[in-house]
């Protein structure tokens, strides 16, 4: 049963900017040389999602949770006997020698803004407002200038077998840059967020991997250079970790996803402390294979990005428009054919009844929508008169599945102000209920079975007696469900939701994450999606790069035992 929240709306609006990362950037400020020690609080929305979660341990130990409950089981979960045998070294350095190891980055690195031991600044790098995993700190933070401070820290890493994990806008959702037990150093590349190099007549620029594709654009409109990065995941998202995570967002449909066509080269500093870099400036290259792929989606476990060179493509005229349907298979169906019309769709977002009752409450543009089963579009074209061809052509495909109430933004604030609710969909979500936290799901299938699939998960979760939003950028395949959870067993009633659908996915030829990654929480599915010769031959390029495993240990490889597959749940034919 759905229980209204009781905190005001006043208190609950958020925006784009009110993003955890704002915290990490402003702590790196004050690192080098901001005057005031207090870090700006968390989003009052975001503040309890995590307060729970949070552990304090500050060196050397990964932390218990502070919290009884969820936190609690989800502690034991991460921590049960099956995670121990992923086939890479897990042998570290002693407790003597990470002290060492501080000491030596201390010196190497001796202005006060560069290392951290501080425990605020501890915690901040082990712990997510974002999802649901528990927190866990490294031992010592460092905030590095340059590629060469970088190999610095890589060479001290080394020789102490101290891991390493870089961290850089902190939006992951899958516990991407949890700490080891064993210890280890957390590289801060958000102090490296430069534009080093605008090419306009090449659509291209360079720039350093702690620039945020937000500012990138804010940036390029400033200069009035008409040109954009498209790949839009989380807004506090950099660089470095959307190559990373092999990151997407609403804009996948039309763009496509974070692949080798948008980062035309990448700097890495391997984990042998060499900096290479994977190809030139040109467009396009057939020199060799694509090196510069190995990087994307690899999670910070094979190298260090520290400068990236991304395409860009040409801003044109854009609308935004909104209609309603009976329901979610209607909506999906719907989009199917309007994919299949070649019309200018940038994105095609499908919110489900509870999420439109989520931004009458809290959502930015004010607007109260019917609560019912809706798509978000935003059209794309060379002209006016493109985009209301195609809002046209989309009326009257939608109508014909049964969509109602089609709205079309009369202007353009009217169209961010929309599109702004769309992208707030986590924070409005999580204000649903009073003291929750949230498991944002990520799966992906071929087009023509997302309805089914939307469908049955939907059917699903209120089977289970969850509240769950569910948001999805349909036209890839690809939706999300925020299953909000209070209690052990709103969580453990969670997690077999989740498993259910990432076996459902998987059972229709997708995958068990469309966009958010593997990190932690979806290590244990690869086996069963990729089968175990990939599963190796990632293993096998993960040793031959980093034989020490020294990079992001514990993250995307799976453990052997990692192969259990989770009963998918019978549910009402349609
Ligand atoms: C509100 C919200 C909405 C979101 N929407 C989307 C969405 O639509 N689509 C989507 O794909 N994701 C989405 N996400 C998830 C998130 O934004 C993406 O995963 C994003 O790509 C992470 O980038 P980051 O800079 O925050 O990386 P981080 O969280 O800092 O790190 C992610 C991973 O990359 C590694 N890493 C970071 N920097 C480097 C580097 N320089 N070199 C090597 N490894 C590095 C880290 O070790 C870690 O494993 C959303 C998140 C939030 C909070």
């Amino acid at each position: 049963m759905l229980r209204l929240p009781k905190l005001a709306a006043g208190r609950l609006s958020v925006g784009v900017h009110r993003i955890p990362t704002n915290r990490t950037r402003w702590l790196c400020r004050h690192l080098s040389g901001g005057p005031t020690p207090t870090p700006p609080a968390r989003s009052p929305i975001l503040a309890f999602t995590v307060g729970a979660l949070v552990s304090g341990s500050v060196a050397f130990a990964i932390t218990s949770s502070r919290s009884s409950g969820p936190a609690d089981e989800l502690t034991r979960l991460s921590s049960s006997p099956a995670n121990t045998d992923s086939g890479l070294n897990e042998q570290y350095g002693s407790m003597a020698d990470f002290q060492k190891a501080i000491g030596e980055l201390r010196a190497t690195f001796p202005r006060e803004d560069v290392v951290s031991t501080d425990a605020e600044v501890l915690e901040i790098h082990g712990t997510s407002d974002n999802d649901y995993h528990p927190g866990s700190l490294p031992s010592v933070v460092v905030f590095p200038h340059s590629t060469e401070d970088v190999v610095k820290i890589v060479q001290i890493s080394r020789k102490y077998r101290m891991p390493i994990i870089p961290y850089s806008g902190a939006t992951s959702l899958e516990g991407h840059y949890r700490a080891p037990s064993s210890g280890s150093i957390c590289v801060d590349l958000s102090g490296m967020d430069k534009v080093l190099e605008v090419h306009e007549a090449d659509s291209d620029l360079v720039c350093q991997p702690g620039a945020r594709w937000v500012d990138i654009n804010a940036m390029l409109k400033a200069k009035g250079i008409p040109l954009f990065f498209p790949l839009d995941p989380g807004p506090g998202a950099t660089i470095g970790g959307m190559i990373s995570t092999g990151c997407s967002g609403t804009n996948a449909v039309r763009y496509g996803t974070a692949k080798a066509e948008w980062f035309l080269n990448v700097t890495v500093v391997l984990p042998s402390g060499e900096v290479i870099k994977t190809r030139r400036r040109s467009r396009k290259s057939s020199a060799g294979f694509d090196t510069t792929k190995l990087f994307i989606g690899a999670e910070g476990t094979l190298g260090i990005i520290t400068e990236v060179t991304i395409r860009l493509a040409p801003l044109l005229p854009t609308n935004v428009a909104v209609c309603h349907f009976p329901d979610v298979k209607k909506a999906t169906e719907a989009v199917v054919e309007i994919m299949s019309q070649g019309v200018g769709i940038q994105c095609v977002e499908l919110v489900d009844d509870l999420f439109m009752r989520s931004t009458n409450m809290y959502g930015m543009s004010l607007r109260k929508w019917p609560e019912k089963d809706s798509l978000f579009f935003k059209f794309q074209g060379p002209s006016e008169a493109s985009l209301k061809e195609t809002a046209r052509v989309v009326r009257g495909v939608s109508e014909k599945y049964g969509g109602f109430g089609f709205t079309l933004a009369g202007s353009e604030k009217e169209a961010n102000d929309l599109w702004a609710d769309r992208k707030n969909a986590l924070y409005s979500g999580l204000a649903l209920v009073e003291g929750c936290k949230g498991w944002s799901t990520d799966v992906c299938v071929p087009v023509s079975r997302l309805p089914d699939l939307v469908y049955e998960t939907k059917q699903d979760i209120a089977a289970s007696g969850l509240v769950s939003t569910i948001v999805g950028h349909v036209g890839d395949g690809n939706f999300h469900a925020l299953i909000l959870f209070v209690t052990d067993d709103e969580l453990a009633r969670s997690r077999e939701v989740v498993h259910r659908m990432v076996e459902r996915a998987i059972a229709m030829d997708g995958t068990c994450t469309g966009e958010h990654g593997v990190g932690i929480g979806k290590r244990e599915y690869l086996y069963n999606e990729l089968g175990a010769g990939t599963v190796e031959l990632m293993k096998t390029i993960k040793r031959t790069i980093d034989p020490l495993n020294l990079f992001n240990p514990g993250k995307l490889y799976p453990n052997k035992q990692d192969t259990h597959a989770h009963p998918v749940a019978s549910l009402p034919s349609h």
